[in-house]
């Protein structure tokens, strides 16, 4: 076993400095990606032991595939879907000192490009999902959301492909490639991006557009705080870099601020 705290230790006098940052800061959040998500036990889609090296294609989840073929796009995916989140899945540190950063007034938000819902089932208030969330369909005709798990179950029992009460075809609330992002969520985390003194990006490459430009964006007038194993693609313009575990990392930083 490597010794945690040692480990956060080479990092102490950077921590101070940024949690000082933070205590000044009006506005501030977090951006977070898939490496928050990987901690938790869910594969990343991209990379080495990634989701889409699998038998999965990303191809199959393409908005022109739902729409041309919506039985098989459903099938294919509540597959990944059971692929992704194996049972007992569930929020880890790095969710958790996210909630108490935002209880404690230094975090204004989370701007995720992760869709598993693990920030909002962790108890963080202002989550901007990017990205949407497998955790609700929505409906194509009148708009309505709902819940996924049960509309999960009943693809399960054969209802290919899930309809609305008002027999609109669902899909799960999610940007399949091919879609925009969500215009109002990414336009309010581009005017967070455009005030923000300190934002904190948090286990993601930072190399999925346009999503990516939130926090670069953040950077031209914020501090830029980069926690993350592999090197990214702003690590040249951010005042941190921390290549560290998000699961130690994020609770020592919310030690030093909590109370
Ligand atoms: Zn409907």
């Amino acid at each position: 076993m490597a010794d945690e705290s040692s480990e956060i230790d080479r990092f102490a006098a950077d921590l101070d400095s940024l949690a000082a940052d933070l205590r000044t800061a009006d506005t501030a959040f977090a951006f977070t990606g898939a490496g928050v998500s990987t901690a938790s036990g869910i594969p990343p889609f991209r990379g080495e032991g990634g989701i889409w090296e699998t038998e999965f294609d990303p191809r199959d989840f393409r908005i022109g595939r739902f729409e041309a073929d919506p039985a098989g796009f459903w099938r294919d995916r509540l597959a990944l879907h059971e692929a992704m989140f194996p049972e007992s899945v569930g929020p880890n540190p790095a969710h958790a000192a996210l909630v108490e950063l935002e209880s404690a007034g230094v975090l204004d938000a989370v701007v995720t490009q992760n869709t598993d819902g693990l920030h909002a089932e962790a108890g963080s208030r202002r989550v901007l999902e990017l990205h949407g969330t497998t955790s609700r369909v929505v409906c194509r005709r009148c708009g309505d959301r709902q819940r996924a798990d049960p509309v999960h179950d009943r693809v399960r029992d054969g209802e290919v492909p899930p309809t609305c009460d008002c027999g609109g075809l669902l899909k799960p609330d999610v940007v399949l490639f091919g879609e925009q992002l969500p215009r109002e969520t990414y336009a309010e985390a581009r005017d967070l991006a455009g005030s923000a003194d300190v934002v904190l990006a948090v286990g993601s490459s930072l190399q999925v557009e346009p999503a990516a430009s939130i926090p670069r964006d953040a950077a031209r007038g914020g501090t830029l705080a980069v926690v993350n194993f592999d090197p990214t693609p702003l690590d040249d313009r951010a005042d941190y870099v921390f290549r560290a575990d998000v699961t130690d990392l994020l609770p020592a930083l919310a030690r030093r601020l909590a109370g």
